[in-house]
């Protein structure tokens, strides 16, 4: 019998941050909640091999799949909204389609012949593609083409997308793209002109579009979407609104008012199941029904830039909607806690210090992390959340005034955190940390075990540096007792105060795991603590 393989494309137009990753990640919803095996995959054009080494000022936060890769943050989009892991077939980078061209190269596959852009790049990525859906098992996959039409690293992308077109049954490939139709301040009168040129530059690649997703921040009238349709060459039931929203989690919700999935269906000559979002539904009406609020500061480098902490904000909301609660987020630059002190703590009630690399601000997450443990607010810590609580432990309670981690002082007398000698042998920079998922296990008796129920839990990692080993017994004894260990016994992934309410670090990152239908646990226990404290 002859498997089913569908590739639906989402290109976008006119501008970046249109959403085109939440398109893509609704779509996966809608899909799902069809009973369609689908799976998800982003491209992004740029030339780095994954986004590792990206400043988050650029793309936002990195994101870390339970196979060790370092995404571009719509994969964790994907992930909440599919409410499944993904992995390294999901994520492309054109890095990553030259290596393996070049690669190949060098073994000499290609003897005697000129590598090309067409054919052999373009080979490579269809290959990824059809990999995508091999390597899932899905029988539909929805691949989002990062960046916009038209720029120069994504034409052998759209090439490709063109070869898949012509080479596969009609009913097999579709083409979403996702346009703008902006405000005009002056008339207030939306405007079509922008998707119409942005669809031209997609027709010169040659490609015509299934279907028009148009972004608007008011509802389409009928007359502009015959309009787009016409214009575009598009059916006009195929022009599909797209309305700014006050959250994401509406947008499966406004697409499928849209019936998007259940036309994409029909136009890959799929019959369409019995559509569930009941759950989806639920959590919805949490999430805008709170019946109180809760304040958490987040005292991070990179606050200004709320992206760069997404997965923890989405983390923080599918708690408190679990919890019934609004989760009100006061963004704290460490610098300001550094020069204005403790003082711009006071009225939260719990305090989170995320993960961050580098040394700016980071006296100002010691600060906040020292505060949290002499007021008794609730804290979590994060990764480096976890090593500035140890640093400032030792200062405080120890009396190590100067302990640090070695990644901000090498030559520390006190290196609570330090490297491990196998990652200081390292000195490429590119996908050599402690990546992807570990094994931890609960001391019995903890707040740790008590928030997941479990003794036995596997969470991602992003990180160099970790607790020194040296210093377990000297914490323990003080009241700082490391409550998560590596199997082996060897690595401290969590430590907790024995004499305060609520006071976990972690050295791995929980937020990455979070679900709109599955609130993490420690964000749950830590929410109800906030509220109880
Ligand atoms: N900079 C620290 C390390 O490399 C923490 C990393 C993080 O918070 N993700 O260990």
């Amino acid at each position: 019998m002859k498997t089913l393989a569908k590739y639906v494309f989402v290109t976008g137009g006119v501008v970046s941050g249109l959403g085109k990753g939440v398109v893509t990640a609704s779509l996966g919803c809608l899909l799902r909640a069809r009973g369609v095996s689908v799976t998800l995959q982003k491209i992004d054009p740029y030339l780095n091999v994954d986004a590792g080494t990206i400043n988050p000022y650029e793309h936002g936060e990195v994101f870390v799949t339970k196979d060790g890769l370092e995404t571009d943050l719509d994969i964790g989009h994907y992930e909440r909204f599919l409410n499944q892991d993904l992995g390294r077939p999901n994520y492309l980078t054109t890095g990553q389609v030259y290596w393996s061209v070049i690669q190949r190269e060098r073994r000499g596959d290609y003897l005697g012949r000129t590598v090309q852009v067409i054919p052999h790049v373009t080979e490579e990525i269809k290959a990824r593609i059809r990999g995508a859906l091999e390597a899932t098992g899905s029988e539909l996959v929805v691949v989002e083409v990062g960046g916009t039409v038209g720029d120069i690293e994504g034409l052998p992308y759209l090439e490709a997308i063109r070869q898949m077109r012509d080479e596969l049954p009609r009913e097999d490939v579709a083409v979403i793209h996702l346009a703008y139709v902006p405000i005009l301040s002056t008339t207030g009168e939306l405007k079509t002109k922008p998707t119409q040129h942005s669809v031209k530059e997609l027709r010169a690649a040659g490609i015509q579009p299934d279907f028009i997703v148009a972004r608007c921040p008011l509802p389409l009238p009928d007359s502009l979407r015959k309009k787009i349709a016409l214009f575009c060459d598009v059916p006009v039931d195929h022009v599909i609104e797209d309305r700014d929203l006050p959250s994401i989690y509406e947008v499966p919700i406004c697409l499928s008012g849209e019936e998007l999935d259940l036309k994409l269906l029909r136009r890959l000559e799929l019959a369409p199941k019995e559509s569930d979002l009941a759950a989806w539904q639920d959590f919805l009406r949490r999430l805008k029904n709170p019946e109180r609020s809760v304040r958490i500061a987040i005292v991070g480098k990179y606050v200004e830039l709320h992206d760069a902490y997404l997965s923890l904000v989405e983390a923080l909301r599918h708690a408190g909607a679990a919890l019934g609660a609004h989760v009100e987020i006061q963004w704290i630059p460490a610098e300001r806690v550094e020069k204005e002190g403790e003082d711009v703590l006071r009225n939260v009630q719990g305090i989170i210090v995320p993960g961050g690399f580098g040394e700016r601000g980071i006296e100002g997450k010691v600060k906040a992390a020292d505060y949290a443990r002499r007021k008794g607010t609730p804290f979590l810590g994060i990764c480096l959340g976890l090593q500035v609580a140890a640093i400032a432990f030792a200062r405080a309670v120890l009396g190590r005034k100067n302990a640090n981690s070695t990644e901000f002082d090498p030559h520390t007398p006190d290196p609570v955190i330090d490297l491990l000698p196998e990652q200081s042998r390292i000195r490429e920079k590119g996908g050599t940390m402690r990546l992807g998922e570990y094994p931890a296990d609960l001391a019995e008796g903890s707040k740790i075990r008590a928030a997941y129920g479990m003794a036995r839990i596997y969470e991602r990692h992003r990180h160099r540096y970790e607790f020194n080993p040296q210093y377990v017994d000297l914490f323990s004894r003080a009241g700082f007792i490391p409550s998560a260990l590596s199997p082996d016994g060897k690595l401290v992934e969590a430590l907790e105060l024995r004499d305060h309410p609520w006071y976990v670090a972690v050295q791995f990152h929980p937020e990455f795991r979070s679900r709109p239908l599955q609130p993490h646990p420690l964000f749950l226990a830590f929410l109800q603590a906030c509220l109880s404290s």
